[in-house]
């Protein structure tokens, strides 16, 4: 075993620089996380909206110990308990319909856009329209249906049959569409675009011009679903009902898995031989999954994922009076964005340096996700260590204006 210190340059040394990796954590517990020094973090991060019910969950902890003592995996040619109880909870709780696991949230985008393409291949429709500013994951497809230029550098010929329209504005979607065009996809609340909401007349707008023109509405819930905005899927913030969801992240407990879910006239569209993964749905990753579901309903994690946003965004919305540099606060319930004037990373980096971990959504928003169960004490924490932050980096300043007046 390496020394402690050594860790970074490890991973340095041998994992692909794909990330700028900051702290190093060895060990973490409800909303908090510590690294090889013992220096503690209040994570509002959740491993980017993955841990939703906190790190290391009694119970999510319990289900995967049970299940890779019984059965972890045996492929998708048999039949699995837990595989069937997880699709008929996801269903239930949103389209109805079927459910198709895989191992990732780029993954599951992708069975998405697989199945609007076999579902549109008779009639030769194959377009997609995509939001700019939307992020969908790094596969060739998904950084094909991604929105920003920066995923897609350099990897050109990029996947035909994407284009683009302004997320909230409804008549540009109206002016891509062709008799080529399949389906609509959309985040209800974009997340590593800068934590912007769909207002309520656009997701309605997409929704009809949907019905009126044949095609599917397909939102990626990657980020915004199970209960990260107060509401089990974003989408319920609108009243709509999309013909497919994705799920991701927070969906295996912290075990890695996707899934497509399909309203009932879109799930038999693929039929055996046209789509498959090796270890996607797993008994492992599904036995995980279950518990995680039970911790949302039993603990009521999505109303009070509702308030303690609200409450968060409060608490934010002081910075916002008292910093010119802080712009706005934005998103829905526990999914928030902080507007700076200046670099987003910066702020990211002080708070780190002051022990509280969040992240950046582009360049000017500090994105905030902690755990769905936090609480008062937590909350009121991060409030001031984020409070502490803002008036190391703009405090400064306006002392200085005002020695100037003088
Ligand atoms: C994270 C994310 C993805 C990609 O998920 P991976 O598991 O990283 O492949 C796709 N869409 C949205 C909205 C996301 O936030």
């Amino acid at each position: 075993m390496k020394k402690n210190e050594d860790i970074a340059l490890l991973c340095n040394d041998y994992t692909m620089n794909t990330y700028s990796r900051t702290a190093t954590i060895v060990r973490a517990k409800g909303c908090r996380v510590w690294d090889q020094k013992k220096k503690q973090y209040l994570d509002f991060t959740s491993g980017i909206s993955v841990h939703n019910a906190g790190h290391c969950h009694p119970k999510i902890v319990d289900a995967i110990k049970t299940q890779a003592e019984t059965l972890s995996h045996c492929s998708n040619l048999f039949y699995t308990p837990q595989n069937g109880l997880l699709a008929q909870k996801l269903s239930q709780l949103s389209l109805g319909g079927k459910v198709f696991f895989c191992n990732s949230g780029a993954e599951a985008n992708e069975a998405m856009i697989k199945m609007a393409r076999l579902y549109g291949h008779e009639s030769g429709r194959y377009e997609i329209i995509c939001m700019k500013s939307s992020f969908h994951g790094r596969t060739m497809g998904t950084i094909s249906a991604t929105g920003q230029s920066k995923v897609q550098k350099g990897f050109d010929p990029l996947l035909v049959g994407f284009r683009f329209a302004d997320f909230n504005d409804l008549e540009s979607v109206k002016a891509l569409v062709n008799d080529k065009t399949i389906a609509v996809m959309l985040e209800a609340v974009q997340g590593e675009g800068g934590i912007n909401p769909a207002t309520p007349e656009f997701m309605k707008g997409v929704r009809s011009l949907c019905d009126e023109k044949g095609l599917l509405m397909l939102c990626d819930e990657i980020q915004c679903g199970l209960g990260r905005t107060g509401k089990m899927f974003g989408y319920e913030h609108y009243d709509v009902k999309p013909d497919a969801i994705t799920l991701g992240k927070s969906l295996g407990g912290g075990i890695p898995m996707g899934a497509l879910v399909a309203s009932s006239k879109y799930s038999d569209v693929f039929t055996p031989g046209s789509h498959g993964t090796t270890c996607g749905g797993n008994p492992l990753a599904c036995a995980s999954s279950l518990a995680f579901l039970e911790v949302l309903e039993e603990e009521k994690l999505v109303e009070h994922s509702e308030k303690f946003g609200e409450l968060f965004r409060v608490g934010l919305q002081k910075f916002v009076e008292e910093y010119d540099q802080v712009l706005q606060v934005r998103g829905l319930g526990l999914m928030i964005g902080l507007v700076v004037a200046g670099s987003a990373k910066e702020v990211v980096d002080e708070l780190r340096a002051g022990g509280l971990l969040a992240l950046t959504a582009g360049e000017h928003v500090v994105r905030l996700l902690p755990p769905l169960n936090i609480g008062d004490n937590d909350l009121e924490e991060g409030l001031e260590m984020i409070g502490d932050t803002l008036e190391v980096l703009f405090g400064g300043e306006e002392e200085e204006e005002t020695e100037d007046k003088e």
